[in-house]
């Protein structure tokens, strides 16, 4: 999550349902009041990032929703979100809380180079990037030279990067959305999951080479009809950013490794599920 303040407030994706409670504390903390947000924008509507809108605009009663024209008709009618994130995820999707529909009339199609102006010299650029998602999106502040990448280039735990691509995954889509965030030539790159790093460039073009180095190791792992657990250890030979795999604990390990799983599901395309 993001907020971006200028005379119009916009916050980049809500979370789930259960994060809701911990979104309003931020906010208040902040001094102000949810009524102020003037757009949730949503870079995709994965359960993590957009669970939780339903019961957002209900607090924030003035905030126009915005996200991929893929996106729109699941906010209105949320079922098949919800029983893909219970399949994708199980119990963690559970914990996440249900997710709620939001009313047609709160709900603006994003397009691709679109500009949101916020005021006091803040705009955002808005870039369709699927990949990860079909119906993902990018932001970008040029003035600022800050990329609000959403999962666009991957996911970071303390610096190291990894893949995110669960099935249904488009090589081709993901690598053509990762060359139009590599002209925008960002100073600062801020990842969904999480933080903001300088160098945003270079880890554009570097999570470029991961990817086809990951989607070359697991094509050729499949081929020979290596398994999940075999081609994980030949991802971690390869790919050192896997080492803070040993800095987690058990819980978050476990976590990690269902996410790894999907990842090289999504790439493989043809991997069997165990
Ligand atoms: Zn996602």
């Amino acid at each position: 999550m993001y907020l971006f303040h200028g005379e119009k407030a916009a916050i980049i994706d809500v979370g789930p349902k259960s994060a809701i409670p911990h979104l309003l504390s931020a906010i208040a903390e902040l001094g102000m009041s949810p009524k102020e947000i003037d757009y949730i924008v949503l870079t995709h509507v994965h359960i993590d990032h957009a669970g939780g809108v339903g019961m957002a605009i209900r607090e924030m009663s003035n905030a126009k929703v915005l996200a991929h024209s893929r996106a729109r008709s699941h906010l209105i009618d949320p079922k098949v979100l919800w029983e893909a994130s219970l399949k994708a995820l199980g119990d963690i999707a559970i914990k996440y809380g249900s997710i709620e529909s939001v009313p047609e009339d709160r709900i603006a199609v994003a397009t691709d180079q679109m500009q949101l102006e916020l005021g006091n010299g803040l705009t955002l650029e808005i870039y369709l990037t699927p990949g990860h998602a079909t119906h993902h999106l990018s932001l970008f502040d040029r003035a600022n030279g800050v990329l609000i990448a959403g999962e666009a280039a991957g996911v970071c735990t303390d610096g190291a990067v990894r893949p995110n691509t669960p099935p249904p995954f488009k090589l081709e889509d993901a690598l053509s959305s990762i060359d139009k965030l590599i002209t925008l030539e960002p100073q600062k790159l801020c990842y969904a999951h999480f933080g903001c790093y300088d160098n945003g460039l270079e880890r554009l073009k570097l999570y470029k080479e991961q990817l086809l180095l990951w989607h070359n190791i697991i094509n050729s792992a499949t081929n020979v009809g290596k398994n999940l657990e075999e081609i994980l250890l030949l991802l971690r030979e390869k790919d050192r950013s896997l080492d803070y795999l040993d800095g987690l604990d058990r819980d978050e390990y476990a976590r990690e490794l269902a996410l790894l799983g999907n990842t090289i599901y999504g790439l493989a395309g043809s991997v069997q599920k165990p």
